[in-house]
């Protein structure tokens, strides 16, 4: 007998193994084994598949051991990864290695994942009470700690060593006295790692006439297609109309993953989650370390597995044996897309993947949703359901401009906020209501530049601009984390003229706590959210009214729900538009209606203020009519005259080689290739902006495939130019992926 298996290395599909005889009546799919490889190495793999056909002219090496008794990895989990593989065009080892814990994946045999141990202790099973005096004797502390442990032992059996010196309060010595006389037992206990989920509070709340409707339509298209899309503007009550869904789910006795961007960004969700569903709901996010992570799959493995899991994108590769619904919130999110390393999937298609795989339905949610997704609706591939009114029919914030241009031509502009601002925020602070400024970018200045020549500092290594950063008084390159020392003296002109440009949320930071002396601010980007919880802390202190102003990059945008925030400012606002990208202004519209919708939730309407040099543009006109619609029509225009999603698929093929004229001449080889059969559908090869990184140069070539190609061909197509490319010896080490349908 032989196995196919799948090693954590980014190689070939699969390799196949001889199961030894004692193995074959227990071993099987998706188990994992050991196996050697190469010289000394052994890995440990998965069982893709069993068979009788003999490897041709290579002898195979045999399994080593067989790690588990049952299947780790279902059918429909094996299914999801070899599609991943197939789409995404990544090796199935890269998408395995992405999948599985690491603690699961022991190498060299060793086991990674280790178990928690606890000591406990209960009474001595030979000890007896009555000749407690004579036994502890003269020992006082030990008399008193033992009157208080028989106190605690008469309600439960046992206790943690820690928990009981914690309540007690006494030494580790007078405890370990008790212990030496056989009065206490301690023993050792293994313990799950996986945090206590408390009972569930709260019932789910009673849907309004507009989300009930809204609940129900989900419910009627879900009879007839698979996938629906909600547009619900901001604070229209989604998360509840999800809230119900997951409870019919459960009703059925079927299970829901409800997917978010990042789960950092969503402790006032969980908690709302939590308050229904107790310990029915699982976390999974990238803090959680890896030994939880193994104790989680774990558990949904078993016979009492999650019935919902709140999570990011890898939450897509958990075991789910009854898989109902999946939401997919804030579906827009570009963080959805994973970058690095490959498989370079989109959660929000895969999700769609995995409930067709399990017959379950997915539910897209947003406010702002993608043009893909909305394009889907309107076409009628997905169901479409929209919720146009905000709960208790709180109106939409009202929208008014500043045009920086004029009023620094005028020279009113006296600090980065205009006047106009500066005195709406003052009636704010003086109503008692928060304000929430908004600036897309961190650092104090991000860039310094010479005056002289325009000459910039860049990273050695990546051919970046670095970015100034006072609080350390350093510069970074924000792409591979190198530190520079300041400079002031141009080394192109040799003038003493180098200096700050642009400006970022730590410049905002001081200059508004100089104009509002009396008022606390608080700042929320990538620097200050570093730490562990403190971004939980930042949300609390400003929610308890701690903080009067916040400030913040495009993390604030995301699904926050402050009820006493009356006024909201997005500063520069066209910074978030102007980058060389087809997607710019939808992220940059989707980015503004988000923090807009920050601002008045619960109680009346709310304000925004947006700085622009330039208010003509009419995605300012969409913004503030709230018209989606002919911001979607416009955009979609763009993307038709420019071939772009959805009339167009994209794939692009990255090169990268330490030598420069290798990647070039690699990237053009290929490219020729390819165009041979695809024509004009190749764009390229490109030096893109950021040429170099980490000392690897760049170059690529963008596909623009007609949709109505059949992706089979054009991967098989794809792979068989790369093999005809990897023949060349120039070309066989360099560094090539695939990013497909990128974002
Ligand atoms: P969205 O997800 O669309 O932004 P939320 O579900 O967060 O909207 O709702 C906004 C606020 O209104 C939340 O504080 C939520 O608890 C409250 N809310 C929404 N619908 C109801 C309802 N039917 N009953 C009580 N409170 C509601
Ligand atoms: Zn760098
Ligand atoms: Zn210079």
């Amino acid at each position: 007998m032989f196995a196919d298996v799948v090693l954590p290395l980014p190689l070939a599909y699969s390799f196949t193994y001889a199961v030894p005889a004692e193995m074959q009546n227990k071993i099987g799919v998706g188990f994992r084994v050991i196996v050697p490889f190469g010289k000394s190495k052994h890995y440990t793999a998965i069982v893709l598949k069993l068979h009788k056909n003999a490897p041709q002219g290579v002898e195979s090496k045999e399994i080593h051991s067989l790690i588990d008794s049952h299947p780790v990895v279902i059918e429909q989990q094996l299914q999801l990864w070899e599609w991943i593989s197939f789409y995404y065009l990544s090796p199935m080892g890269d998408v395995y290695k992405a999948a599985l814990p690491t603690g699961m994946k022991p190498t060299d045999l060793e086991d990674k994942y280790t178990s928690k141990i606890e000591k406990r202790l209960c009474l001595h099973p030979d000890f007896q009470p009555e000749s407690a005096l004579t036994i502890i004797g003269k020992a006082k502390k030990q008399h008193e700690l033992f009157e208080e442990t028989i106190e605690i032992l008469s309600r439960k059996e046992s206790i943690s060593r820690k928990e009981l010196l914690e309540i007690t309060g006494y030494s580790p010595a007078v405890l370990n006295g008790l212990i030496g006389k056989n009065v206490l037992l301690e023993y050792s206990e293994e313990i799950s790692r996986i945090e206590k989920q408390l009972e569930a509070t709260h019932k789910p709340v009673d849907l309004s006439e507009h989300q009930q409707e809204a609940f129900e339509e989900i419910n009627r298209s879900f009879e007839e297609k698979n996938i629906c899309l909600l547009h619900g503007v901001t604070s229209s009550g989604k998360t509840e109309i999800y809230i119900h869904l997951i409870a019919e789910q459960l009703r059925k006795g079927k299970q829901t993953l409800y997917l978010v961007p990042e789960i950092a960004l969503t402790t006032q969700l969980t908690s709302r989650l939590q308050a229904v569903f107790g310990d029915k709901l699982g976390i999974y996010h990238s803090k959680i370390n890896d030994n939880e992570r193994t104790e989680i799959w774990q558990k949904m493995l078993s016979d009492s597995p999650y019935e919902i899991v709140i999570g990011v994108r890898s939450s897509l590769f958990l075991p789910f044996r009854q898989l109902g619904l999946i939401v997919v919130d804030e579906e827009h999110e570009a963080s959805y897309k994973q970058q690095e390393p490959a498989p370079r999937y989109h959660a929000r298609d895969t999700a769609i993947m995995l409930a067709h795989i399990c017959g379950a339905k997915t539910l897209l949610g947003s406010a702002t949703p993608s043009i893909e997704s909305f394009y889907n609706a309107k076409i009628g591939k997905y169901g479409l359901v929209t919720l146009t009114n905000r709960f208790k029919d709180i109106e939409l914030p009202k929208i008014t401009f500043e045009n920086t241009k004029e009023l620094y031509r005028k020279r009113k502009m006296k600090s980065l906020l205009a006047p106009d601002l500066i005195e709406k925020i003052n009636l704010a602070l003086e109503a008692d209501e928060q304000v929430i400024l908004f600036r897309n970018r961190r650092g104090f200045a991000p860039m310094l530049e010479c005056k002289n020549c325009g000459w910039t500092p860049k990273c050695r290594r990546c051919d970046v601009s670095l970015t100034y950063h006072k609080f350390s008084n350093t510069l970074k390159c924000h792409y591979c984390n190198s530190t520079y020392k300041v400079v002031h003296d141009c080394p192109a002109c040799e003038e003493e003229s180098v200096k700050q440009i642009g400006m970022g949320t730590e410049k905002l930071e001081e200059e508004v706590t100089q104009l509002f002396p009396d008022f606390r601010v608080a700042r929320m980007d990538t620097d200050t959210t570093r730490v562990k919880n403190s971004y939980q802390k930042i949300i609390s202190d400003f929610q308890n009214k701690k903080v009067q102003i916040l400030i913040g990059t495009q993390m604030l945008s995301k699904g926050l729900d402050f009820d006493n925030v009356s006024l909201v400012g997005i500063i520069s606002a066209d910074g978030l538009l102007n980058h060389p990208d087809f997607r710019s202004h939808e992220r940059g519209f989707q980015l503004m209606m988000q923090a807009a919708g920050r601002a008045g939730r619960k109680n009346k309407q709310g304000e925004v203020v947006v700085q622009t040099a330039d208010p003509e543009q009419p995605v300012y006109r969409y913004l503030q009519a709230n018209d989606y619609e002919s911001y979607f029509h416009s955009q979609l225009a763009e993307r038709k005259l420019f071939n772009y999603p959805p009339y167009k698929r994209l794939i692009s093929i990255v090169f990268k080689h330490k030598d420069e004229r290798k990647a070039e001449l690699g990237a053009d080889f290929f490219a020729r290739l390819l165009k041979q059969s695809l024509g004009e559908m190749v764009l390229g090869p490109n030096k893109p902006i950021i040429s170099r990184i980490q000392r690897y140069h760049i170059r690529d070539i963008l596909l623009k495939l007609d949709t109505n190609l059949s992706s089979q061909k054009v991967r098989e197509f794809l792979k068989s130019v790369e093999s005809r490319f990897r023949e060349k010896a120039d070309f066989r080490y360099m560094i090539l992926y695939y990013d497909v349908d990128g974002v």
